[in-house]
């Protein structure tokens, strides 16, 4: 405990004192990442339903820290979000993205989406429309290869959404709504959005077999969608009793451990992308 001068004490704990002190060098560290190429992406496969193919992959980003390891996206995000960093991380994010799934096509792999998670911040930067169309024209990529991935709150709270997500999908990139019907209740943006993909949040996979109110909610999601034209991808499937259950409420896309960890560029090329040429 230390005094803080006006006979107050502020009391510490050990472990809430670590975590600022962790925070703090994360925070100064995350500084040099990006130049010193200490992020790389890792790819979750997302399977048709229907035909068990792979259809796309989301990139997921990780942080090759020098004596932390590899350090998955809770541990820095939020923090790149706090400092400003996340915008030029997101645009690292996209471009390497594309880069590599170019790479993919152009070796004859199998044709996919790959899917990126924009946070907030690099939403409501006036120059996303501009970014990612600058994107695509260096890479090469086929705009039908890239979908956005932002939540509802990025829909719904700010007025110019509307006119970006118009743009974006008219130039042909996918978008999806991550973390579906976790965030905001309201789902009146849904008509107004012209959305590709709802992606069903895990923490109602997790429970679809023990909660029916989960079960309801998520074949409630699943009609919704489908009678707006949208397909839903489930996220978190972790069991092939979970995945049944989706399969049977007509569930389109399943993402989850059940059918793959996220896995490294050169392990998703050899098990998804490119299986014949092992
Ligand atoms: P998210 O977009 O909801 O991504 C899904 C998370 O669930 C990933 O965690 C993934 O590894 C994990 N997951 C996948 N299948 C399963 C499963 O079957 N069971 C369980 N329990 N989890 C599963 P990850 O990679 O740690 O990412 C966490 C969050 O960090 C993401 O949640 C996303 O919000 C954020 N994130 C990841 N990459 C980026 C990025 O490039 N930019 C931004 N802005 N955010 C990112
Ligand atoms: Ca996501
Ligand atoms: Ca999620
Ligand atoms: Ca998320």
């Amino acid at each position: 405990a230390k005094s803080d001068g006006k006979d107050r004490y502020v009391v510490y704990t050990t472990s809430s004192l670590e975590n600022m002190m962790e925070e703090y060098r994360l925070e100064a560290d995350l500084r040099g990442a990006l130049e010193k190429r200490e992020f790389t992406l890792h790819y979750q496969p997302q399977i048709n339903n229907t035909t068990g193919e792979v259809i796309g992959v989301e990139a997921l980003i990780r942080w090759n820290h020098p004596e932390l390891g590899l350090l998955s996206p809770d541990r820095f995000i939020s923090l790149a979000e706090k400092n400003g960093l996340i915008t030029q991380i997101g645009e690292w994010v996209i471009e390497e993205a594309c880069i590599q799934n170019k790479k993919w096509q152009d070796a004859g792999g199998k044709p996919v989406k790959v899917s990126v998670n924009m946070s907030t911040q690099q939403f409501l930067t006036k120059n996303t429309i501009s970014l990612v169309k600058n994107v695509l024209e260096r890479t090469g990529l086929a705009p039908e290869h890239l979908v956005l991935e932002i939540t509802e709150y990025m829909a719904l709270e700010y007025d110019s959404s509307f006119l970006v997500l118009d743009e974006l999908r008219a130039s042909g990139v996918g978008i999806s709504i991550d973390d579906f019907g976790t965030g905001y209740s309201s789902i009146n943006y849904l008509k107004q959005f012209r959305i590709d993909y709802i992606k069903i949040d895990k923490s109602f996979v997790r429970e679809i077999l023990h909660d029916p109110n989960d079960a309801i909610i998520v074949n409630a999601i699943i009609s919704l969608a489908h009678n707006l034209n949208m397909q839903v991808i489930a996220e978190g499937v972790e069991t092939s009793e979970q995945l049944d259950f989706l399969i049977r409420q007509n569930c389109d896309v399943t993402q989850g451990f059940f059918f793959s960890k996220p896995l490294t560029a050169e392990e998703i090329e050899k098990s998804y992308i490119r299986p014949q040429a092992n």
